[in-house]
């Protein structure tokens, strides 16, 4: 071997490399991913450079081969990549905040050559440095595919100076050696090793070994043709990225490249715990460029949407150098997206398949009516998801408010709906008998929730929703019986109606009734009750008088 050079770390470096490894990510595990990056970076500029230079000749499969070794207490990571001349080493080893990848895509992006464009992690030149949170050694081995080039192993204990010297034996590409602090020695571990990797970079696109198992073998779904992904294979990736056994009931895959440039798969599960009393946590991820940055992410959807699962890539997504999400409204405008996108998603499965979608809102629709009721800005557009049983459809069946609307009375004004436990309760209540007379359509609202559901949205499509036992409902003309034959001779007639209602008004006294109004709109029942405390009110008291029997 020749020469060996000790350099100084330039002061600044010196400075840095104390915040990076002690300060700049907020878990350890984070420097496997940033090894990865790198490698899967070299790779990339093989491949890239290969296509135009074909002496390019690294020899070796376009692979990444990490290994964990406990005993020792090492890490090693070693690419067949582009590797490094001793000028690359220097300027891109030896000094924090140089990154060889940026230069090297500003390169490609004048050649004007877009292939390797998307594919490059590597931005701001701090990545490497992250190894020194959990080593007290580093050594990197390092040939360079150019032809004739030498290797040389580049060594620091991160304290002040590295040296670097010619080596013999070096394989084309790069391989790193960490020798890990005790108190970072899990890191040698096959177990934690394979459950980092698979965490942050099980899409990166090339094999990535651990001791010699490939660990990488589920494809990033989001990266292909839609067309070309069949079924099976999304039930593979949905199980793999939700941890679930079941599959996935609907799938969503696209690409967008405005306003920004997305990337996705979405799936809602088969079924959901919450019933059981566990609360679902949000199961979408965000990825950059293949690479994780935020595990099931709670800024991606909103919070009701939190039954689905997937993954969301986008390349322009602001990251700080430690490729954690800076704030930005970036963000929030991935979110209006990726919101939007689930809607016309949702309301185009349940076009295409009616009966499926029904089956989906009884299991989901607690998360449609959450969604009503928590999140104003989409409100309308989740009202179309909701579904009801009605007056008119068979027990079990049910329509949507747009159905509702489109088949309704010209002449009805309104749209009716009751609040009522049961369905055979409804069918018997005297507030339902004028609806079905005239030939009204009632909703039939069974859970506690739906009363806030339509307090929140109180109209559908500039059509109020109104309640069936409500003093609007009692003056409504469309209601309003016309008394014929016997019913009008032996009618009470208007001075005596109202001689009645004030008997009534006076008997019962002001603590139990406010008002009591004469109407033409009952049939068979004397008389019914509008609007005491609200529904929602009255059953709560029910259940407590229930549980005190
Ligand atoms: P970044 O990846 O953001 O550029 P890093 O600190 O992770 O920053 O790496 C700095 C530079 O070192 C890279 O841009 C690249 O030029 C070089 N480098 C790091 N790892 C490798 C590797 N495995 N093979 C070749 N070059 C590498
Ligand atoms: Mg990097």
């Amino acid at each position: 071997t020749g020469k060996e050079e000790v350099h100084e770390f330039k002061t600044e470096t010196k400075r840095l490399l104390n915040i990076v490894a002690n300060s700049l990510y907020s878990e350890k595990e984070i420097f496997v991913r940033e090894l990865i990056s790198n490698a899967a970076d070299a790779l990339e500029k093989l491949r890239h450079s290969q296509n135009l230079d074909s002496s390019l000749e690294s020899g070796k499969p376009l692979e990444i081969r990490i290994y964990a070794d406990k005993e020792k207490k090492q890490f090693i990571i070693q690419d067949y990549g582009i590797g490094m001349t001793l000028d690359e080493i220097n300027e891109n080893l030896g000094t924090i905040a140089r990154s060889g990848s940026k230069s090297f895509l500003e390169k490609i992006e004048k050649e004007g050559s877009a292939s390797a464009k998307d594919s490059i992690i590597g931005q701001f030149g701090v990545g490497f440095y992250s190894t020194f949170m959990v080593g007290e050694k580093i050594t990197v081995y390092t040939r360079s595919a150019k032809p004739g080039s030498k290797g040389y192993c580049w060594t620091t204990d991160g304290h002040g100076s590295y040296t670097v010297a010619e080596a013999d034996n070096v394989a084309v590409g790069t391989k790193i050696v960490i020798e890990l602090r005790d108190d970072c020695k899990s890191y040698g571990s096959h177990l934690e090793v394979d459950a980092i990797i698979k965490k942050y970079s099980n899409f990166v696109g090339f094999p990535i070994y651990l001791n010699d198992q490939e660990v990488n073998t589920v494809e990033p779904l989001w990266t292909k043709e839609k067309n070309s992904v069949t079924a099976d294979q999304h039930r593979e990736f949905y199980r793999f990225i939700a941890n679930a056994w079941d599959d996935p009931q609907y799938t969503l895959h696209f690409k967008t490249d405005a306003p920004l440039s997305i990337a996705s798969v979405l799936y809602v599960p088969e079924k959901h715990m919450e019933s059981l009393g566990e609360r679902t946590e949000p199961g979408v991820s965000l990825y950059s460029r293949k690479v994780l940055i935020q595990p099931k992410s709670k800024g991606l959807l909103p919070d009701w949407l939190r039954f689905v699962k997937g993954v969301v890539d986008s390349e322009d997504i602001p990251l700080n150098v430690s490729r954690e999400l800076l704030q930005d409204n970036i963000l929030s405008r991935l979110r209006i997206v990726m919101t939007r996108r689930a809607l016309g998603w949702l309301e185009s499965e349940s076009k295409r398949d009616p009966v499926k979608y029904n089956e989906f809102f009884l299991d989901f629709g607690q998360f449609i009516k959450e969604g009503v009721c928590t999140d104003s800005m989409y409100k309308k557009d989740i009202a179309k998801l909701l579904r009801f049983e009605t007056s008119k459809t068979k027990a079990g069946e049910m329509i949507s408010l747009q159905d509702y609307t489109d088949r309704k009375q010209e002449e009805q004004k309104r749209i009716y709906y009751l609040l009522t436990p049961k369905r055979r309760y409804a069918e018997e209540s005297p507030y339902t008998e004028m609806f079905k007379k005239k030939g009204v359509e009632l909703l039939y609202l069974y859970e506690t929730v739906d009363e806030f559901v339509v307090n929140h949205l109180r109209e559908f499509q500039g059509i109020d929703l109104i309640s069936a036992d409500s003093p609007e409902a009692a003056t409504d003309p469309l209601l309003q019986q016309a008394l014929e034959g016997d019913a009008a001779q032996s009618a009470l007639s208007e001075t005596e109606a109202k001689d009645l209602a004030k008997w009534v008004e006076e008997t019962l006294g002001p603590d139990v009734v406010k008002q009591v109004d004469i109407s033409r709109r009952l049939d068979n029942f004397p008389a019914i009750v509008l609007e005491h405390e609200s529904p929602a009110m009255r059953k709560m008291m029910q259940m407590m008088e229930g549980s005190a029997r």
